[in-house]
Parts: structure tokens; sequence; C-alpha cells
């Protein structure tokens, strides 16, 4: 049994198969004990099976396409699946050295092929080749390393992965994922937002972890702490069943809380939204958890689908915006325009940037790409009669990029009217704020908008210069900073001195400590992962509003997160309830 620490990305506890998914060869290379010596004979012999049908419908496929004599190139190769003295030193091996089998493959086979190439005779070096290939071909059968897409899994395994890339989490079947483990990643990375909509536990983060097992071993995930547990003895799994029963049984009393109102014990309504990314995955766990409407929709992902070869059209848009307005008769959806660029790319646009974080994302790529942005919003406008719409820009930086758009908004209202197709009349237009700019300029932002949500997750990666993705510098990424306190403090200020409502739709407002002081700081709404919405909804029917705001204002006198961080833990501890 091994135990590894990394970031927990996305509750929950899951057990079960490992499936490394990499795109990469890459060769796990890690000592087993002497029960599981057996389990990887078996693999070994499954494997040289399998290794020795995809020869032969490769073989058939060259006769077909070719000739005969091209077909007989792989002779060589399937006799290497069944070439006795090969097989009997991979199992011996196996035995005595007490190594996984794709690295005493790697190795028998290294030494083989080396063996070869030193060979006088041309034949023989030659074969060099067909021995690397055949080495090659088991280890990628052993590893399902062939084009694999996460949505084609049809068993429930735990992906294991160097990195997992938007559009690979995006394109999940979760039905079948019962979690993942990645090596890179941050929190707040948008890997670990959808792991958390889609309600899959997951932790990120963990150094190497890709070469330290292989498919088919058992596997436990604590997304709660970040603790990932390979080949769990028989105590630990019971321990985890356990566990995992009694996060369940906790779940059912949170339930209990979905129709009550989320309001301070004096009285103060906090709206609690959702974050949504793939609305018919997450619909059910929406309406489940009692989301008051969409504080963030974000539409990017309908255009980061694997699956999909072209941008979505117009009327593609329109049923996608239709159908979560329609889920939401009676309240507000806010949906996001597209926010691609950063760690979410669409490979045909995006030539690679050298930082992609400060480079052509979100409003930036919209602006420069008008009949792009006037599909989405023409869509967004003639969808907007279904429901309560309000259109959200993300990464404003500057008052010309909201000018440039309205600008847009009303060339789309003019040709709807001579296309004769309905909309509402003045949906409200608003901002993330998400960069350090926007904060700074709430007062003037707050003018020309009708409502503010703050975009903590780039904020803070803006503000601390501190990459989110980069698992690295984790340690540094602290919401509780006093210099983001601070530019909250200014943002709600100046949107309240401009009468608009200031939501917040980073991570941060998901975390109780979190949202604690942003409430004494005075948002009016966090939109945040429905898994999160009634935890944070029963710490706001347990606190007084104007006595959270004191501890707020105390925090906004503090040089270090230390202080902050110490302050509102012993409040916490000493005024609510533990469970
Ligand atoms: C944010 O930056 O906090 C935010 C909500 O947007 P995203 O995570 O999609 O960048
Ligand atoms: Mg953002």
């Amino acid at each position: 049994m091994e135990i590894y620490q990394g970031l927990a990305a996305s509750p929950g506890i899951a057990i079960g198969e490992v499936f490394i998914y990499n795109q990469k060869l890459h060769i796990p290379n890690f000592s087993i004990s002497d029960y599981q010596v057996e389990f990887e004979i078996d693999r070994f012999y499954n494997a040289l099976r399998k290794t020795k049908e995809e020869y032969l419908k490769l073989q058939q496929k060259l006769i077909e396409e070719m000739s005969e004599d091209q077909g007989k190139i792989l002779e060589a190769h399937i006799l290497m699946t069944e070439d006795k003295a090969l097989i009997q030193e991979v199992v011996d091996k196996l035995r005595a050295e007490k190594k996984n089998l794709e690295s005493i493959i790697f190795n028998v086979v290294d030494t083989l092929s080396k063996k070869f190439l030193q060979m006088e005779d041309e034949y023989f070096r030659d074969r060099a080749i067909d021995i690397i290939d055949f080495g090659k071909k088991i280890i990628q059968i052993l590893l399902s390393q062939k084009n694999i897409s996460l949505s084609d899994i049809n068993k429930n395994v735990i992906i294991i992965s160097t990195d997992l890339s938007v559009s690979d989490t995006a394109s999940m079947n979760k039905t079948h994922v019962l979690g993942f483990v990645s090596e890179l990643g941050g929190k707040t990375s948008h890997s670990a937002i959808i792991a958390r909509s889609l309600g899959i536990p997951a932790i990120l983060g963990i150094k190497d972890i890709t070469h330290q097992s292989s498919i088919g071993y058992l596997c436990i995930i604590d997304g709660y702490s970040g603790t990932f547990i390979l080949n769990p003895d028989n105590e630990t799994i019971e321990k985890y069943r356990v566990l995992k029963q009694k996060y369940e049984e906790k779940e059912s009393e949170f339930l209990l809380l979905r129709e009550l109102p989320s309001i301070t014990l004096d009285n103060k309504k906090i709206l609690l939204k959702a974050n949504i990314e793939i609305p018919e995955q997450e619909i059910e766990s929406v309406q489940k958890y009692g989301a008051e409407g969409v504080g963030l929709y974000r539409s990017e992902f309908l255009y980061l689908s694997k699956k999909r070869k072209v941008l979505p059209t117009e009327e593609q848009q329109f049923s996608a915006y239709k159908f979560i307005l329609e889920k939401f008769p009676n309240d507000i959806v806010t949906i996001r325009t597209l926010d691609l660029g950063g760690d979410k790319v669409l490979e045909d646009l995006y030539s690679k940037e050298p930082n992609p974080n400060l480079g052509w994302r979100a409003i930036r790529f919209c602006l420069a790409n008008p009949e792009i942005f006037k599909t989405q919003l023409r869509a967004l406008y003639r969808s907007s009669v279904y429901g309560n719409l309000q259109i959200m820009l993300p990464m404003i930086s500057n008052i010309d990029e909201i000018e440039k758009t309205k600008t847009l908004i009303k060339e789309v209202i003019s040709e709807l009217q001579n296309d004769k197709l309905p909309y509402k009349e003045n949906i409200p237009l608003g901002i993330m704020i998400e960069t350090p700019a926007a904060a700074l300029l709430s007062d003037e932002l707050g003018k020309i908008v009708d409502f503010f949500s703050i975009g903590s997750n780039d904020l803070i990666q803006y503000v601390l210069a501190c990459d989110r993705g980069n698992e690295k510098i984790a340690y540094l990424y602290e919401p509780l900073h006093p210099a983001i306190l601070k530019l909250i403090k200014l943002t709600i200020d100046n949107a309240h001195k401009n009468n608009i409502k200031v939501s917040i739709c980073g991570e941060m407002g998901a975390d109780v400590l979190n949202a604690l002081v942003l409430i004494g700081l005075g948002i009016d709404e966090i939109s945040l992962s429905p898994i999160k919405l009634l935890e944070i909804k029963k710490m706001i029917r347990n606190i007084n509003y104007s006595e959270i705001k004191k501890i707020a204002e105390q925090t906004l006198g503090m040089s270090n997160q230390k202080s902050v961080i110490e302050l509102i833990s012993n409040w916490t501890n000493n005024n609510l309830k533990k469970e």
C-alpha cells in the first residue's frame, strides 16, 4: 500500500481500478509485492494474446490493401508473441525482480534489441527494430494507450494522468469516471472546477503518479483531504467505505436545508446561485441543492467539446441558452460570453502563446473576432425571451471593451429587428471583476454596467502574480491575502455606490471561511459549484451579519494573510457549531 498527498481539488471518496490516461507513452516503474506477481503474469499473457490479435488484424489489412508480401513483414512480430524464451525471460524476471510488468518488458526488450544491434549480420540488426516495435506495442496495450477518448470509457475507473486538459475533463463519461488524479494543476484550474461541477472526486499535483501504477490496480481517492492510496489493504478499503457512508449521511443532513432561505440570523439575504459549465450534465445537481438561479454559465464549454469539429452555430447556441433559461422560469440566469484562452484553448483557433493567461483571452479574443462574438450575442438575445437572462463579460480591463461590446449589441439588435426575430429589451449587461485594473476602476465601470461579479480565480492569480494552475506555487495562491481583500472591498463599495449588485463567482466563495469574510465585506450574492451550496447556506443561517461585518473590517487592517486566517478560524471555531 502506498499513500500520496496532493491538492484536494474536488470532494468525494472513490474506490476503484486505475486507468492511466496519457497521450505520451510512459513506462511506469515500481516495485510489487509477492501476491501481485501472479497478477502481473496474468496481465502478461493477456497482453500477448491481444498483441497477437492486433498484429494479425494489421497483417490482414496489409494483405488486402497491398500484397501478400507486405503482410509477411509482420511474421516476425507475430512469432515474438509466442516466443517461449522471451516469455520465460519476462516471467522469470517478474518473479526475481518483483517490478511491474511494463518495466520488466522494457528492460528485456531493451537488452535484447541492443544485442541484435551489435550483430554483424544485417538481417539480425534489422530484427532489433522488430523487437523494439513489439515492446512498444505490448506496453501500449498494457497501458491502453491507443487514441482513447475519456468519453469512450465504458467501465468504472479512476483516471490517472499527467495533466487533463479542459476538454478532456469536459468530455469525461461521468457514469464511468469515479474520480481522477493528475500530476499537474491547481485547485482553481478549470479541470478542477469541472470535476467539482460534475461531482467527481479529484486530486491534483501528485508528482510522477503516472509512473507509480498500471491499469487495473486498485486505488482510493479521498478528495476531501487530497489523499491518494494505491494498492490499499483490506482494512483501509473498509475504513474508506465507512468514511464514504459518513459523508453521504452528512450530505443527507445538508439536503434538509434545501428549502430554507439563505438568510443570516439578523435577516440579511445572501443569494446563492450556481456555477455551471455543462448544463445537461449538471442541471440535476443544480436543482438538487436548490440554487436560486445561475450566477455564472461558462459558455465557452459549448465550444470546447472534443467531439465538436467546428464552432457551435447560432442555432446550437440558441438551443443551449434556451434550455438553461427555461429550467429557471423564476430566477436569473447569468450567461458569460466566451472566455476562451488561458487553459481553455481551441487548438484550431489558437497558436501557442508564451503567456496564455496574459494573452489573447476572453473579451480580447471576442472583440478581435466580431463575427464569432456577434453570433454568440445574437443567440443570447434570441434566447432572452425564454427566461430572465443577464449577459456577463469576462476579463474586462478597460472601459473601451465594454463600449465596443455595447456597439456590437446595438448592431445585433438592429439585425434581429430586420429579421423580425423576438428578443427582450434591456437585458442587464454586467462584467467580471477579475483583473486588478477592473477592481481599481470599479467606480467608473459601475456607472456603465448593470452588475459586477468578482472572478476571484483570476483576480487572485493576477494580483498575486501566481498562476492558478501551477501546483508548485499553490501555497502562494491565498484568497485571504490582504491585498485581495482590499480590492474586493473596493469593488463592493463602488458597486453599492453606483447602486448595482455585486456577486462572487470565483471558487473563493465556495469555502466557508472565505465566504464568511466576503459576506462581512458586503457581497450580495455567491455563485458556486452546487455541491458546496448547502454548506455555505448552513454557515449563513448561523451568523449575524452585523457581527461578521466587524470581523471583516478588522481583516482590512491586517498586513498578512496568516493573521487574517487566524482571526477567521478562531472566530469560526468559537462561534459556529461543529458537525
Ligand atoms: C474566475 O476567474 O474567478 C471565474 C469565475 O472565471 P474562470 O474560473 O472561468 O476563469
Ligand atoms: Mg476568470
